[in-house]
Formats: structure tokens, C-alpha cells, sequence
């Protein structure tokens, strides 16, 4: 991470260290998807329940480097409230900002902006991907 910018390395450690929304619930209404990077040994779940076309929580578990949980971690927060298209959207420009595409400029990224760093390194990519991939998958 020695080229991501001090400010970036400072949000991707504080949500590594003080994870939102950790921790899976047994609940009726959650969808859950699993998603492993073994190349980096991510092991991310993310979980979601949707009532009334709305994104009414997202809980994240598992265990990664700092990136792959942070982003999770981000993810939760920002999502949470969305209606599930709008979800949906988002996810799609956040993994266009990550892997280097044109994405849409128009959204109010946030803190999930710091993960735009990682587009200069590849293997990182799928890092800061999957939680937002598992995600997709909870809304299908
Ligand atoms: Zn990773």
C-alpha cells in the first residue's frame, strides 16, 4: 500500500481495525454470499436483507487483508439505505472505479473513493472487489 496517499492508508486501517456491521446474524430475511480470494487468503460473506425494494441492513464477516476488510466494512455503511437498484448501481461504478474503467462520476462515493488506489495494483483489485461482488449476489 506504500503508494496509496497517507489520508487513503488512514481510513483503510481505521475501518480494518473497527469493523461496521461485523459478524453474521441468524435472522429470516438475509441473503448471504461467500466469496474467497485465495491468492490473498480473503475469506469474505456478505449478508443482506432487502424488505420493500429497499437495502434495510448488510452485515459483513470473514477475515482478509486490510483492503479486502475495510472495503467490506465501507460497503456496509454505504449501502445500507439504498433501494436495491440504486444498490445495485453503485456496486457496479465502485467495481469500474476499482478496476480501473470509466464509472459513473455522478455518485457520492465517499469514503469507498479511497479504494480507487488500488487500480494501480492488480493483485489488490479482486481484494477491495469481492465483498462488493458477494454483495451483488445477495440482491439477485
Ligand atoms: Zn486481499
Amino acid at each position: 500500500m506504500a503508494d496509496l496517499s497517507h489520508m487513503y492508508r488512514e481510513i483503510i486501517m481505521e475501518h480494518y481495525k473497527h469493523p461496521r456491521n461485523k459478524g453474521l446474524v441468524d435472522e429470516e430475511g438475509y441473503n448471504k454470499h461467500r466469496i474467497k480470494n485465495p491468492s490473498c487468503g480473503d475469506d469474505i460473506t456478505i449478508q443482506s436483507k432487502v424488505e420493500d425494494g429497499i437495502v434495510k441492513d448488510v452485515r459483513q464477516d470473514g477475515s482478509g487483508c486490510s483492503i479486502c476488510c475495510a472495503s467490506a466494512s465501507v460497503l456496509t455503511e454505504k449501502l445500507k439505505g439504498m433501494d436495491v437498484s440504486e444498490a445495485k448501481h453503485f456496486a457496479d461504478a465502485y467495481l469500474d472505479l476499482v478496476a480501473g474503467n470509466s464509472y459513473d462520476e455522478s455518485l457520492d462515493f465517499g469514503e469507498s473513493k479511497v479504494f480507487e488506489g488500488v487500480r494501480k495494483f492488480p493483485s489488490r483489485i479482486k481484494c477491495a472487489s469481492i465483498p462488493w461482488k458477494a454483495f451483488k449476489k445477495t440482491i439477485e
